[in-house]
């Protein structure tokens, strides 16, 4: 088996700097969305031009094994035949129509197929959208106005919930970035992921006034930190006990941990879920859905109003249809398995260079947190030694793997993570791991 290593660290990347550079005089950070700016782990972010399988390649010409996948939606590999073909065959028939049609059909068939708690399904272009979507309804539906959310939970860029300040309980949020003010952050508490009891209390503290808990199925964004036996089970029950709505959002978990996303594997039944990353095959394609005589409130059925031009958009529909239809149980199998021989190799490196290091997972989702604890919320997170993982970053990506550039990120896989993709990553692993041992804060 050929194993392509070429670069050794330092490395530079000159055609990716200069378009970075290109880029920061007409971007804010050069990138348009923050984590693709390196500033976590620092260097040159990479500029790709193409994408084929398991393997990107930047405008330097190295190719890298990718285990971002596009952060999640890219579970089939780049380029794949059937999902080019099915967006070139809708391409050529328009790019949008502004009615309806028969695509958007098709892909909210595919969701109510997959997911019992779903029964009825609105599309929207991101996953922000969505979530944004599913509070607005939640208040519509409840006309109540506080909304529960959990510190390292991420649900998209919405004002009410980039508020994860505060820990202890039923602590008020605060706005985490200028320009989301007290008062839009100032119905929404953000409690300890995984305390039970810090829920309880904030129901029990605000009688009537909780809308809704949104939570992400099992959380991937403060890194992998799946929820702890029976946590989502009493976020539905509490939510029940309270007239509140839970809701679960699975934008992250959704068609990629199983066919029916996160609640396929725990079972926890939602009031309304939020999806998107692999339903759009790679587009922006998103939604949110539910009980019906929730999703009855929504406009034009109902008075909560929720719009958009780009709403089930014939070409994202296509490849996010052609993406669902290909995911049967066979590719769940393929993607779980690599993902299990990637962790093994991972932890095999670092326990053999004495790298303490706890591997998460949730699924075929995983990441690494350098430290020998176990974490269980944001806090726990935040103990890792990440520039551990700064110094593991560099050596991956100078040796042709690109990770997510970011010690609080999930790891993706695809079904197209063959043997030879694996190869190179386990020919990378152990000079990373020494890497990562040898790395001082
Ligand atoms: N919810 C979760 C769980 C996510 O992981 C993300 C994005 O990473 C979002 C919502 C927001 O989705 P988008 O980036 O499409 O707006």
């Amino acid at each position: 088996m050929q194993v392509r290593i070429t670069v050794s660290f330092p490395y530079e990347a000159p055609v990716s700097q200069s378009l970075f550079d290109r880029a920061s005089a007409v971007t804010p950070g050069g990138v348009n969305s923050p984590v693709r700016a390196f500033r976590a782990v620092g260097g040159t972010p990479r500029f790709m031009v193409s994408g084929t399988g398991p393997y990107l390649t930047d405008a330097d010409g190295r190719e890298y094994v990718d285990l971002v996948c596009s952060w999640g939606p890219m579970i089939l590999g780049h380029s794949h035949p059937a999902v080019i073909a099915a967006v070139q065959e809708a391409v050529a028939r328009g790019t949008s129509f502004g009615t309806p049609g028969e695509g958007e059909v098709e892909l909210a068939e595919e969701i109510v197929a997959r997911i019992a708690p779903v029964e009825e399904v609105r599309l929207v272009s991101s996953g922000t959208e969505a979530t944004m979507s599913a509070i607005r309804l939640a208040r519509g539906f409840t006309g109540r106005a506080k909304v529960i959310k959990f510190a390292g939970c991420y649900h998209g860029h919405v004002d009410a919930l980039l508020a994860a300040a505060g820990s202890g309980v039923a602590t008020f949020g605060l706005p985490d970035t200028p320009g989301v003010t007290g008062a839009q952050a100032g119905d929404t508490i953000v409690l300890p992921y995984n305390d039970i009891d810090a829920v309880r209390a904030a129901f029990a503290a605000h009688p009537g006034e909780i809308a809704c808990v949104i939570t992400e199925a099992s959380p991937g964004n403060m890194g992998v930190v799946p929820p702890l036996p029976g946590f989502n089970q009493g976020l539905k029950d509490a939510c029940a006990e309270h007239g509140a709505l839970y809701i679960s959002d699975e934008v992250m978990t959704g068609f990629r941990v199983s066919k029916a996303g996160w609640y396929g594997i725990d079972g926890v039944h939602p009031d309304l879920m939020t999806f998107g990353k692999v339903m759009g095959g790679g587009f922006p394609a998103a939604a949110f859905g539910g009980r019906a005589d929730v999703m009855a409130h929504l406009a034009p059925a109902g008075p909560v109003y929720q719009a958009g031009t780009l709403s089930g958009n014939p070409v994202a529909t296509a490849a996010g249809v052609a993406q669902l239809r290909l995911l049967d149980d066979a590719a769940y199998d393929t993607v779980d398995a690599v993902s299990a021989e990637v962790r093994g190799l991972v932890t095999a490196a670092l326990a053999k260079e004495g790298v303490a290091h706890r591997l998460q997972v949730a699924g075929n989702m995983f990441s690494v947190f350098f430290t020998g604890a176990e974490v269980t919320d944001y806090d726990t997170a935040k103990t890792q030694e990440a520039f551990r993982f700064t110094a593991f970053f560099h050596s991956m990506l100078s040796q042709g793997v690109y990770l997510p550039p970011s010690a609080f990120e999930s790891w993706f896989v695809s079904t197209a993570h063959d043997a030879a993709a694996v190869e190179r990553i386990a020919a990378a692993l152990p000079a990373a791991a020494r890497a990562a041992a040898e790395a001082t804060a």
